[in-house]
Order: structure tokens, then C-alpha cells, then sequence
């Protein structure tokens, strides 16, 4: 492809990228699509002459986009919405025009020194203590990941390593093998699920606490625990402590959980990924008090700070923690100035990286502090509406308790009439919800995405009603629980 098919191909590519996201607003959020479609639509093996661009790009609309979930769309309400936007796709397209490998210093400066500096930007926009940034006399640091499950792995594995290094200190004697055999990690009932891939990953051994009223895992529950395990002879070794749970955006005893941790030699990792966006805003940053206890704290740009996937940002205090753990050396890896840069490669699971930074440095930049803060502002007001538009209605049960975007609720009485409700939404597929078991209950996930407007909650909240509605007239027709 030459310079003039680039530019043509780029052009026509952006034009329907604007069609694509114009046209949401008008269709189903989901698509009316039966697994293995695409199967029965394209050809079983690579044409043998070259196709021209514009064959494949009407091949994207007519036969990928009818097969879509619309994340874009204003009604998609479900999990926790994928954020994107304009300024991060060009991030996204100026990432793949560059095509560095980022994984040393010297395999691109450019690509390590933005990253480090727009991990710095970040941590001083969502309100980080200093000890996170890189900076004179900090031995902290930001690195970007693929997603909160890598950095959670990460974080895992390099707890073991200085949980073996120090109890091999303490006890020299003891078999290495042993030791990690003995280690425990320590989570909420509540944690997203990627934390207990990571224990499985890790190979420790991941106990599940439970939460209260509030979804939150309390300092006693966790301390209570740790000393049964301490009396069977195992090593509690890491704790993941969430800020804002993905089922009903619980938050954890932060502080008194982190003394637990300090004094026990614990590492504590703070899961805010979703909820962490919404620390742009000062006015939310009370929400993770006791922050300055955690070994590393990860939140999602690509959940609330409109950085399309993927964009996970990772703090840690002691970025030698790291490095100790992962430092793998090759001749051919090695350069000159490793004393006084990063090689992110030891920071990661993988060797290779994108320069990921751009895309999150130019939301930065062309949002502003006011810009993010204002999207964050209108998302937890519009939640806010549907929140008391569900308050006015006495079928309703609210369950969040901080309404930070994303409010779950059941309906009252049996589960059944909650899933009912939630395959009713599913099936007429006007708007997406996600449904989630909190404390036994089956409940709805509601979100807003930065498409949203009020308009869109008003619809949202009919269309709930409405089915609500058409459940209570026959209510016979709703299966009971068999428990
Ligand atoms: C979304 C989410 C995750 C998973 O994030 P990925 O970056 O997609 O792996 C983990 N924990 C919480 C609380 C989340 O909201």
C-alpha cells in the first residue's frame, strides 16, 4: 500500500468511524445476531489475490458491525463501560503509525520517558500521595499494563518474591519450595474474578473474606483470618483491597486494613479501577484514605478516563520490588544507561510493548483537569437521576451505597422477578444491563457512558418500568426459586 492508498484508506477509515458512532443512537444496543454468524458470511481461507481496501471496509460495515455489542452506545449500561474517545483513538492510530517497541530504554526513549512522566501526570490528577511518583528522593513509580489482571498478577508475584527473600532472611534454614507452599492472599468475596485467575496464576493460595452490609471487607475479618492461618503454619503474603468492587462498588477498611499489612509485612494492592477515575475529582478522594499503606494501587483509564482500551495504570512505592522480581538480563538487552532510566520490560509480563502512553497523554492534554473532571461530574450526575427515578418507585431496592456512576438494584422480593427483568431487558435489547450476585442476591448493574445523557436515563428508566410493570400484571408467569 503506497502513501496515496494510505491517506485515501486513513480518510475513508475515519469517515466511518464518525457514521459508526453517529449512527448509535438509533440502534439496538445489542445485536440480533446466533453464534457462528460470521462463519457462515466470509470465506474459509485467505484470498489468494489482494483485495482493495474499499471491499474490506464495506466488508467491516456489512458484515462486522451488524455482529456488534454497541459499547458506544448511549444505551449500553452494562458492566462497567468500556470509555473512549475521539483523542485516544488518534492516540490508538499515532501508537500503531510509530510502531516502537518500548520494552528498554533504549528501544525508544520517547515511548519510556512519556510514559513515566504521563503516570506522574496521572497520579497527581486523581490526588496519588507523592510516594507513587517517580520523583527526587521517591522510589515509586507508574508503569501502563494491558489490564488490572496483569497488574494484579504482577503485584502478586512480586510479593512472593520479597515475602521469600525475607522470611529466607529470617530463616535461612527453610526450604524456598516450602515457603512459597505456605503463602495465603487475602481478597473480598466481591473481588472481580481476574484476582482469583491471578492467585491460580501465582500459585498462592487466594482465600475469598466476607464483606458486610456494605460490600466492604472489614480489618477484623481479614485479621481474624490471618491469625488462623498463622497458628496452621501458613504465610499471609498479599492482600487485595478493593476501592469500589465490580459487583456493587463496595470499598474496603482501606486504612486499618493497610496497618494490618504494614505490620505483618504484608503487600497490600489496591483494586480501584473502576472507582479511582472519579479521584479526578477532589471532592471523591476521601474514598481512599489510608492509600499511603498500599505497596501499589492500580485504576483504569480505560473505564472512566475516556482512554480506549487498553490502559491500566499501575503504581507501586518500591519500583525495586519489581525489578527484583522480573529482572531478566540478556546481552542484547542491556545498554548503556540502564542506571539511570527504566526498562519497563521488568515491569510487565510480557517483553514486548505499545506505547500506550500517547493515547492516555493526549486525553490528558486535550481534556484538561476541568474537562475530565467535568465528565466525571456529569456521569455520577446522571446516575444520580436514575438512582432517584428508581427511588420513586417502591418495587425498586437500591443496593450501592456510594452512587459513583454505577448503581445496582433488585426488585424487591424473590430473585426471579430480578431475572426476569434482566433476560426481559436482555431479549428486547434496546438498552444492556449487566445482573451480578451481591450477598446472595441477584441484582442489576447500571452504568453511564459518555455517551449518555439525561434523555438516554429517562428512556433507560422507562423501559425498566415498563417491563417491571408487565412482570407484576403476571406475575404467575415468573418462575419461583427453588430455594
Ligand atoms: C474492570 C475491573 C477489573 C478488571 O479490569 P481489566 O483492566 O479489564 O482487567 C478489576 N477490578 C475492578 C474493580 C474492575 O472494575
Amino acid at each position: 500500500m503506497d502513501n496515496k492508498d494510505f491517506l485515501n484508506f486513513g480518510q475513508a477509515a475515519l469517515d466511518f468511524i464518525v457514521e459508526y458512532n453517529d449512527s448509535l443512537k438509533d440502534k439496538n444496543v445489542l445485536p440480533s445476531v446466533h453464534p457462528g454468524y460470521l462463519a457462515k458470511l466470509l470465506p474459509t481461507d485467505v484470498p489468494t489475490q489482494a483485495e482493495t481496501w474499499e471491499k474490506v471496509l464495506k466488508d467491516v460495515k456489512h458484515l462486522i458491525v451488524p455482529g456488534l455489542t454497541h459499547w458506544n452506545s448511549p444505551n449500553f449500561h452494562a458492566y462497567f463501560s468500556g470509555s473512549s474517545s475521539y483523542p485516544a483513538m488518534i492516540g490508538e492510530l499515532i501508537c500503531a503509525g510509530l510502531s516502537t517497541i518500548g520494552f528498554s530504554w533504549i528501544s525508544s526513549p520517547a515511548s519510556t520517558e512519556l510514559e513515566d512522566i504521563s503516570m506522574n501526570w496521572l497520579g497527581k490528577l486523581i490526588g496519588l500521595p507523592e510516594m507513587f511518583l517517580n520523583g527526587e528522593g521517591s522510589s515509586g513509580g507508574g508503569v501502563i499494563e494491558g489490564s488490572a489482571s496483569e497488574a494484579t498478577l504482577i503485584c502478586l508475584l512480586a510479593a512472593k518474591d520479597r515475602m521469600v527473600r525475607r522470611i529466607k532472611q529470617l530463616q535461612p534454614d527453610m526450604d524456598v519450595d516450602v515457603i512459597k507452599s505456605k503463602l495465603v492472599a487475602y481478597t473480598s468475596v466481591d473481588a472481580n474474578p481476574y484476582v482469583k485467575k491471578a492467585g491460580r496464576l501465582g500459585s498462592m493460595n487466594m482465600k475469598f473474606l466476607p464483606i458486610d452490609k456494605n460490600g466492604a471487607l472489614s480489618y477484623l475479618t481479614l485479621i481474624k483470618q490471618m491469625l488462623i492461618d498463622i497458628k496452621a503454619k501458613l504465610i499471609p503474603c498479599y492482600v487485595v483491597a478493593n476501592l469500589g468492587t465490580s459487583t456493587a462498588c463496595g470499598f474496603d477498611d482501606l486504612e486499618a486494613i493497610g496497618k494490618i499489612c504494614k505490620n505483618f509485612h504484608l503487600w497490600l494492592h489496591v483494586d480501584a479501577n473502576y472507582a479511582g477515575g472519579t479521584f479526578v475529582c477532589p471532592e471523591y478522594r476521601y474514598l481512599m484514605k489510608g492509600v499511603e499503606y498500599a505497596d501499589s494501587f492500580n485504576c483504569d483509564p480505560h473505564k472512566l478516563l475516556l482512554t480506549n482500551y487498553d490502559c491500566s495504570a499501575l503504581w507501586v512505592q518500591n519500583t525495586d520490588h519489581l525489578i527484583d522480581a522480573f529482572n531478566v538480563e540478556r546481552v542484547y538487552l542491556t545498554h548503556d544507561n540502564q542506571k539511570l532510566t527504566r526498562d519497563y520490560r521488568h515491569w510487565q509480563v510480557a517483553l514486548g510493548r505499545k506505547f500506550r502512553a500517547v493515547k492516555l497523554w493526549f486525553v490528558m492534554r486535550l481534556y484538561g483537569v476541568q474537562g475530565l473532571q467535568q465528565h466525571i461530574r456529569r456521569l455520577i450526575d446522571l446516575a444520580e437521576k436514575f438512582e432517584n427515578a428508581l427511588s420513586t418507585d417502591d418495587r425498586f431496592e437500591i443496593v450501592t451505597t456510594f452512587c459513583l456512576g454505577f448503581v445496582s438494584f433488585t426488585i424487591w422480593g424473590n430473585d426471579a422477578f430480578t431475572r426476569e427483568l434482566f433476560q426481559r431487558l436482555t431479549d428486547r435489547k434496546k438498552i444492556y444491563v449487566s445482573s451480578a450476585l451481591h450477598r446472595e442476591r441477584l441484582m442489576i448493574r447500571f452504568v453511564c457512558t459518555a455517551h449518555t445523557t439525561a434523555e438516554d436515563i429517562e428512556f433507560a428508566w422507562n423501559e425498566i418500568k415498563g417491563q417491571c410493570d408487565e412482570i407484576h400484571a403476571s406475575p404467575c408467569n415468573v418462575q419461583e426459586e427453588s430455594d
